[in-house]
């Protein structure tokens, strides 16, 4: 949306199994892989983390999402998603969150992004979810907020865009694209997004209304620092790492050992709990690398629970 011109932009109108038990260096603000929030993690509040962590992650849509922070402003949406709208806040993550939660502010976005690892607040790369896709968020004019959703990225005063913040924002935008079937076509001129089949566009190059107008207004929201074509060859790369094609989603699989489940695919990640050997679990999430372990996500019916388990001890049940 960029933050200077809100005026403007307003939608008014309306495990191993036991050599890593110890568990340390946790924070809150790390960044954090949830299992995507659908099925039964969105309806029985299971999520794992801290009880702040369980509350707020049970609100986010996708796994590239860190938090759920609501915001105030949004409204019931008159068209389908077909668009990703890409913006910069031209302010620091703090004011920038604040503006976008505000009901004063007059604005909001579906999705904020830190970009600088300086600034307060979490460190780059973190993913707030602000508003939920079912409603169109207050980012860009009223045809574009209707048709898309709007991730916003902290940037100011031609600090350029980081590697954490680009990979965090590709993570998501594949997310949302497979989750409402956008096309992966970027588009980096003005475009009469009601024309098109939709993809991933820059807010200066959306139209304010009919496509006689669009948004230039300032600068000119997210260039010139923003890299689309960088942005594009991260979005497209195929994520989830080398190999681990050993299960796939809805799997039935079974611990060979006393596993730890953990909160996030890292072995430095907490312990949500031991599944005891011979424990049952269905193929969720994955697979993801970390410390040179493959890692699925799980859904353990026994308890109740969503864990991420190493690949080493599981087996198709
Ligand atoms: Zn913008």
């Amino acid at each position: 949306m960029c933050l200077d011109c809100t005026a403007h932009d307003t939608d008014r109108e309306q495990h191993s199994s036991t050599d890593d038990r110890e568990t340390t260096g946790h924070s809150n603000w790390k960044r954090r892989s949830f299992l995507q929030a659908t099925g039964v993690a969105a309806g029985t509040g299971t999520i794992l983390g801290t009880q702040v962590d369980r509350a707020s992650a049970s609100h986010t849509e996708c796994d590239a999402a860190d938090r759920w922070v609501e915001a105030a402003n949004h409204s019931a949406r008159d068209f389908g998603i077909d668009w990703i709208v890409i913006h910069v806040t031209a302010g620091a993550y703090q004011g920038a969150l604040n503006t976008l939660t505000s009901s004063n502010s007059g604005v909001s976005s579906h999705y904020l992004v830190k970009n600088y690892d300086w600034t307060d607040g979490p460190s780059a790369g973190h993913v707030d979810q602000l508003v939920h896709h079912n409603r169109a968020a207050w980012h860009a004019r009223y045809i574009a907020n209707h048709r898309s959703i709007g991730i916003e990225h902290e940037w100011f005063d031609d600090n350029g865009i980081s590697d954490a913040c680009y990979e965090s924002s590709a993570e998501l935008v594949r997310c949302i694209a497979d989750m409402h079937d956008i096309p992966l076509e970027f588009y980096t001129s003005n475009t009469c997004i009601q024309n098109e089949p939709g993809g991933i566009i820059g807010h200066t190059h959306v139209p304010d209304g009919d496509c006689s107008s669009f948004h230039h207004d300032g600068r000119t929201c997210p260039y010139p620092d923003w890299d689309m074509d960088h942005f594009e060859s991260l979005v497209k790369e195929e994520g989830g790492g080398g190999g681990g094609d050993q299960f796939q989603d809805g799997d039935q699989v079974v611990t060979t050992t006393d596993l730890n489940g953990r909160e996030q695919p890292c072995l430095n990640d907490d312990v949500v709990l031991t599944l005891p050997e011979g424990t049952q679990g269905e193929v969720m999430n994955g697979p993801e690398e970390c410390d040179g372990i493959t890692w699925w996500g799980l859904h353990v019916p026994a308890y109740n629970e969503w864990v991420w388990c190493s690949e080493n001890y599981l087996a198709h049940a």
